[in-house]
Order: C-alpha cells, then sequence, then structure tokens
C-alpha cells in the first residue's frame, strides 16, 4: 500500500452511507405490470382504495343470522325463512325469523347478530333455537373494517411483499406502477481468480482461487429486483479495466465490480475510474470492510467493493443494498437493527466498528461464529445476521447489542 493510502483518515461508515446516499437520486423509471408479478418490486405511485373491504357486513361464521332482540329464552323458537350463501344476498329479515347464512355471506337487512350453528338446535323442520343471548353485532365482519374507500393502502416507495400484492388485490388492483429495475453491470478484478468447472480443484494452480464474489454479488443483486449482465472476471491491467468500465458504464445504472480497490501496484480500479470519469477512495471504518469506492462514469454510477469475499458481501449489505433501494425510489432504505443478548464474550476492542457474524440460538440469544476473519465465508453462510458493535466496544455474555438480520439486509 503506499504512503498516501495509509495517510487517508478512515471515514465513519454513516458518513459513508449518507454520502453515498446523497448520490441516489432516485432514477425515476416506471413502468406498469400484473399485480401477480409485482412481490419484491418498490411501488412507484400510490394504490388508494376505491371501495370499502369487506363492502358489506358479513357473517363470519356458519349458523344463522338473527334479530338479536327476538330471543327471549332457550325455548324461543324462530322460523328460517332464507339462506344466505357467500356470494348471493338476502331479503330483509322480519320479526321472530332467521337466516340460514354462510360465512363470507352479507348479513340481510334487519339482522344484527349471527348465531354460530354449534349454539342451534332444529325444533323441528324450518325453525331454529339458539341455547344463549345473543349480542348485538356479534360474529358480524363489519362494512370497511379492513379497507375504507378511499384510503391509501399502499404508498409510493414501498416495498411489495406477498401480502401487499394480496391486499392491492383485495381493492381490485389488477395492475400495479412500479420502479424499473435497476440496470447493474457486474464483474471482478483478479487474476487468481478461476471460474468453477474451468479448473477441477485438484488441478488448480498455486495462487489460484476460485471465484465465489461473483456468484453471491450476482444472487445479491438479482434479490433486490436488479437486471445484471455478468461481464466476469476482469485481468488486472489498466487498459482492460478502463475497457471494461467504459463499456459497463454506457448502458447501465450501476457498475459493480468487487477486488482491486486498494492502491497496490495490482490494484487498476482507482486510476481506471479516475481516467474514465470521478472517483472517491474511502477507507472506511468497519470491519470486514474497509476499502470502498465510490465515482461516476459516463452517468452512470460506480462502486468498487474490497476482493475479500467476507468484506465484499457486508459492505454490500450496509452500503450497495440501501444504494440500490434509494435508485428505486424506496422510502426505507435502513435496514432493522433489533436489540438482542449476546450469548458470546468479545473481550477485544477493536478502533473499527465491527459487523459481527451471528446466529440467534434456541434460548432467545445471539452465539458468535468463531473465525471472524475477512476471508472466511463459512461464517457468513453459518450466521443468520450481524451484530453492529460500536467501534471500542467489548462484549460479555449477557450485554444487550444490536442485531440486524440478513432477512434485512438481503430483501
Ligand atoms: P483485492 O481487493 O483485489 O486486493 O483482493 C483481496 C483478497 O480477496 C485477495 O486475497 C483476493 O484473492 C480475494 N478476492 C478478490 N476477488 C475475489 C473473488 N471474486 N472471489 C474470491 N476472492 C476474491
Ligand atoms: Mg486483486
Amino acid at each position: 500500500m503506499s504512503a498516501t493510502a495509509q495517510r487517508q483518515p478512515l471515514k465513519p461508515l454513516d458518513e459513508a452511507l449518507a454520502e453515498l446516499l446523497g448520490h441516489a437520486a432516485p432514477l425515476g423509471k416506471t413502468e406498469i405490470v400484473s399485480t401477480f408479478d409485482a412481490d419484491g418490486r418498490v411501488l412507484a405511485g400510490d394504490v388508494v382504495a376505491a371501495l370499502d373491504v369487506p363492502a358489506h357486513d358479513n357473517s363470519a361464521m356458519d349458523g344463522y343470522a338473527v334479530r338479536s332482540t327476538d330471543w327471549t329464552d332457550a325455548a324461543t323458537v324462530l322460523q328460517v325463512n332464507q339462506r344466505i350463501a357467500a356470494g348471493s344476498s338476502g331479503i330483509v329479515l322480519g320479526a321472530m325469523s332467521a337466516a340460514r347464512i354462510f360465512t363470507g355471506a352479507p348479513i340481510p337487512a334487519g339482522a344484527d347478530a349471527v348465531v354460530r350453528q354449534e349454539n342451534c338446535s332444529t325444533p323441528e323442520p324450518g325453525s331454529v333455537s339458539i341455547a344463549d343471548q345473543p349480542k348485538a353485532g356479534q360474529w358480524i365482519r363489519r362494512c370497511g373494517e379492513d379497507v375504507t374507500a378511499g384510503r391509501t393502502v399502499l404508498s409510493k416507495g414501498d416495498l411489495l411483499a406477498p401480502e401487499s400484492i394480496g391486499l392491492a388485490a383485495s381493492i381490485g388492483f389488477e395492475k400495479l406502477l412500479v420502479a424499473t429495475p435497476v440496470r447493474v453491470a457486474l464483474f471482478s478484478t483478479g487474476d487468481e481468480l478461476v471460474m468453477p468447472g474451468d479448473v477441477l480443484p485438484a488441478d488448480m494452480k498455486p495462487g489460484a482461487i476460485y471465484n465465489s464474489n461473483r456468484f453471491f454479488l450476482r444472487a445479491l443483486l438479482q434479490r433486490l429486483g436488479c437486471k445484471v449482465t455478468d461481464m466476469g472476471i476482469v485481468p488486472d491491467k489498466l487498459d482492460a479495466t478502463k475497457a471494461a468500465l467504459a463499456s459497463a458504464s454506457a448502458s447501465h445504472d450501476l457498475v459493480l465490480t468487487s477486488g482491486g480497490v486498494s492502491v497496490g501496484e495490482e490494484d487498476h480500479i482507482k486510476p481506471a475510474v479516475q481516467a474514465l470519469g470521478q472517483l472517491n477512495l474511502w477507507q472506511i471504518a468497519i470491519k470486514p470492510g474497509k476499502p470502498f469506492a465510490y465515482g461516476k462514469i459516463n452517468g452512470a454510477h460506480f462502486i468498487g467493493l474490497p476482493g475479500n469475499p467476507v468484506s465484499s458481501f457486508v459492505t454490500f449489505l450496509l452500503l450497495v443494498r440501501p444504494f440500490i433501494r434509494s435508485l428505486q425510489g424506496a422510502t426505507k432504505t435502513a435496514p432493522d437493527s433489533i436489540a438482542a443478548c449476546a450469548h458470546f464474550n468479545w473481550p477485544k476492542a477493536d478502533k473499527r466498528r465491527e459487523f459481527l457474524r451471528v446466529k440467534r440460538n434456541l434460548a432467545g440469544g445471539l452465539d458468535l461464529f468463531d473465525n471472524q476473519s475477512s476471508g472466511v465465508l463459512t461464517s457468513a453462510v453459518w450466521a443468520d445476521g450481524l451484530v453492529d458493535n460500536p467501534a471500542g466496544n467489548t462484549i460479555t455474555h449477557g450485554d444487550v447489542v444490536q442485531f440486524i438480520p440478513f432477512s434485512s439486509l438481503m430483501s
């Protein structure tokens, strides 16, 4: 590493993230998709209800719709004068009568309660008796108790989930306006990298390693709904790096690379991006992670991740994910951080903020993976989240720590 790199002060994560998000103005391109296909997309317009849900008072049970005041005692006999199934409607319910009714069927005018069939008996065909006094309103699902007409049920910037597309469908939305997928070009740098399948493990030359980053970065981008162009491996040569960056930037919103982002002789990302556009190279005060680059080439965003697999993985989760969500116009870009109990000791404080690979245990606490090295990808596979440990902090078994589940870092 050159003297310049060593002198560069470490940048706090929050500062780096704020600066990064400052560059991530929503792309603003939208498209209409079938509600069926909208899971995982970011909504580009409010979804406003044009009707009440339910649209009518309806029965929550199979049983009888009655007028509660008709009941005097368990010997009261009501005449069953209509049958209302879900999808049909009844007629006005007169005094001393009952409607046979089924779950979801509209309550007939005049009725004010439903009695479950389990609480009824049939003294003779066409009549019904009820064991207990019906309470007005019982077993009735009220008109509009889910959604009232005019209400915004989903908002521009919401990330759509299976339950949200169900809700959109419940108010009649067949199609939804969503953000167009972010176009991302991805490539790895490193002459040591070999693709699985190209060389058998037994034939790997000394110093060669399989390209793992390419696999998880592509998968992470796809989970975020990006349209990924995988440009493979680019050799550690300035010209090749420049050529790859130039062609990628012409037709993508974001160019994402891994490796080569330090300032060693074999690290060509910095000079290549500087030759084509602008670059900010940061040493972020996190562990794992440190080197991280943001820049612009021909109007496209550029992000350079470190090569060490866990550093690459964690910096993607902490910085690239919110960046992409912001380009999509998502309202919420920050992951959920939850208070949890450490079931481990972390006696050695680090001057950088650490993101420890941990897993929830059945006792409601967090266990720590025993090797936290930035090259150990098994730590990330074993873990189900990260502990966000402030700089200079030690952890003692029983301490409350901040836990960020992977589920909230990958969606
Ligand atoms: P670099 O950031 O290029 O200096 O790489 C740092 C470390 O990460 C080196 O040990 C590289 O061999 C390793 N590395 C870089 N890129 C990848 C990759 N795509 N997959 C696995 N390891 C990588
Ligand atoms: Mg390298």
